[in-house]
């Protein structure tokens, strides 16, 4: 059974009228893979006691979020994706101890561990740690890759989904991210480098270990005293995501490896994950931890040696599969990750995007290899009907790989958008991944129409925004630089921030701009400002014109070809 493209367009137009779709729209609910719908019972939603003094809460976001609890004060591991969910959750925890928070601790930079963080915060001044990279990575995110991370990342979470189209997010059920989220972030205040710190928060002793693997900026907590080991996401209930396809650099699967030997040599007794269920016993875990890291160490070595035995990608990604007594294991099922990517991942990771095959060297423009094969099928209608065709035969894959071609070549192709629609939902259905599944079924929302909405700035309060270093806005700029309009552009601006005392150069050489983080010589024009007016323009918050004009920006030169500059610099439309 297919979506029907009328539910599909408004769906995707009004989000939150589907989130109380009326139930006979269920009827039009694509299936899914039986294993992916039985593994949403891992993240039955509720807050677990695991010891005396630790609680973690499952299900109410996409992370866990683990609540230690000490003498005069409490420890929160992980802050859940936003403000909605962390307000959730701390209101569980607010009804098992009204001690105040004396630490937060992130086991890594990613969206669905920090992004609470102001909730647990309040008004009670917490310390925040993490490792010392993990600024800069979130930094990463939020300021250089955002646009791409957030469009791919509301696929592989099937963000516009209709409710009833989704199963589970295949680490919990659901992300609590959209256009109109919102979110508090607040930056660590206390982070370690090296491989392990000791600290002790409300006479709670923990080891903070340096794991990458995951994330290259990953830590565990351990607490020596009870034997409990918090591994952040590098251990859970699935095969793990080696890659993902929301768009990742290559995450190091041996320091994964690595990372997962230095839990076991611990012999945890009580594993809490920060996505699944608590594992307890420590053979249990000793075997668990094993089974993964043998896992990800034999797609890595089987991976590298296919490669020097000369095999191209295609043929090692057919040929590498996990041997029978790992992929038998419920917690190494291809819910998150999946087999398949991790080898794609391995492959690049050391040998990048060319397979080694010379026709790779200078491949087709889309274009021309549509035109060819439409020509080799004898014309525009025979590659129509074999698409048509294929999809008929259950030859998914192909149909969709000819409705490439054919919406290439008419991008109002009807019954090609309609044969790729027909294939992405049959293939979310057989899915046991649940991000191909929500990958899958947004694209084919998306070839129905579908326009993600970008995210509202208005939904990043002011005290997130200030707490973003200006030199991270002003880098930033570079990569939203239009070539184009740049082309003949030679032009230097001088930035003056009046608040911190911060001068920057953004010099603009036919194409390129080139940020430095000192006053240049002799600048075309100097803008002066406090670094959150910047910032808010720069977010979209407030308009550069109205700034200028007011005297909010102080300009030397020409208001006009100030605006003519900044918009040089094209972010995102929201
Ligand atoms: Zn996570």
């Amino acid at each position: 059974m297919r979506l029907m493209p009328a539910l599909l367009i408004f769906c995707g137009l009004i989000v939150t009228g589907c989130e109380e779709a009326p139930t006979e729209q269920s009827t039009n609910e694509p299936s899914a893979n039986d294993s992916l719908r039985a593994h949403s019972a891992e993240f039955k939603k509720g807050v677990v006691q695991v010891a005396d003094n630790v609680h973690v809460a499952i299900g109410y976001g996409l992370a866990n979020s683990i609540l230690i609890e000490g003498t005069d004060g409490v420890i929160v591991v992980d802050t859940t994706e936003s403000v909605g969910v962390a307000r959730k959750v701390k209101a569980e925890f607010d009804k098992i101890t009204d001690k105040p928070v004396k630490a937060i601790i992130y086991t890594h930079n990613h969206a669905d561990h920090v992004l609470g963080s102001g909730v647990f915060v309040g008004d009670d001044n917490p310390e925040i740690y993490s490792y010392v990279t993990t600024p800069e990575h979130i930094d990463k995110i939020l300021q250089v890759i955002r646009p791409i991370i957030y469009k791919r990342s509301m696929r592989q979470f099937g963000t516009f989904l209709p409710k009833e189209a989704r199963v589970n997010a295949g680490i919990s059920l659901f992300l609590d991210q959209g256009p109109d989220t919102l979110v508090d972030l607040r930056r660590p205040t206390k982070t370690f480098s090296g491989e392990m710190t000791e600290i002790e928060v409300a006479g709670v002793k923990m080891e903070l270990h340096f794991a990458p693997g995951e994330t290259p900026d990953q830590i565990f907590v351990w607490l020596p005293d009870q034997k409990i080991l918090l591994p952040g996401d590098n251990y859970y209930h699935s095969f793990p995501n080696l890659y993902a396809i929301r768009g990742t650099s290559y995450r190091d699967v041996m320091d994964w490896v690595r990372s997962l030997d230095k839990m076991r040599a611990l012999k945890p007794e009580i594993l809490v994950p920060s996505h699944t269920r608590p594992v307890v016993g420590q053979e249990r875990i000793y075997q668990n931890l094993t089974d993964y890291r043998d896992a990800i160490q034999y797609i890595h070595d089987q991976t590298v040696k296919a490669m020097n035995d000369g095999l191209d990608l295609r043929e090692i990604v057919e040929k590498v599969k996990l041997p029978p007594h790992l992929a038998q294991k419920p917690y190494l099922q291809e819910f998150y990750g999946r087999v398949d990517w991790s080898v794609r991942s391995v492959f690049t990771g050391y040998l990048g995007w060319f397979g080694g095959n010379a026709t790779d060297l200078e491949a087709l423009p889309k274009r021309t290899e549509a035109d060819n094969m439409a020509n080799l099928a004898g014309g525009v209608e025979t590659l129509r009907a074999n698409a048509v065709q294929a999809f008929d035969n259950g030859q998914l894959q192909w149909a969709l790989q000819l409705t490439d071609y054919l919406l290439v070549l008419d991008p109002e192709d009807e019954v090609a958008a309609e044969t790729r629609i027909k294939a992405l939902t049959s293939l979310a259905k057989v899915q046991i991944s649940a991000n191909s599944r929500n990958y899958y079924l947004t694209q084919a929302l998306e070839q129905n129409g579908l326009k993600m909405a970008e995210p509202n700035p208005a939904m990043i309060p002011d005290g997130m925004l200030a707490s973003f270093p200006i030199s991270q806005y002003m880098h930033a700029m570079r990569v939203s630089l239009d070539a184009e309009k740049s082309a003949d552009v030679e032009t230097t601006i001088g930035f003056d921030f009046t608040d911190t005392g911060e001068k920057f150069g953004i010099l603009v050489r036919k194409g390129v701009a080139e940020v430095v983080n000192e006053f240049p010589e002799n600048p075309d024009a100097t803008l002066r400002t406090e670094t959150f007016v910047w910032k808010e323009i720069l977010a979209r918050r407030r308009n550069a014109a109205i700034a200028f004009a007011s005297g909010d920006v102080e300009i030397d030169g020409s208001i006009i070809d100030m605006l003519a500059f900044l918009s040089l610099f094209q972010p995102p439309e929201n």
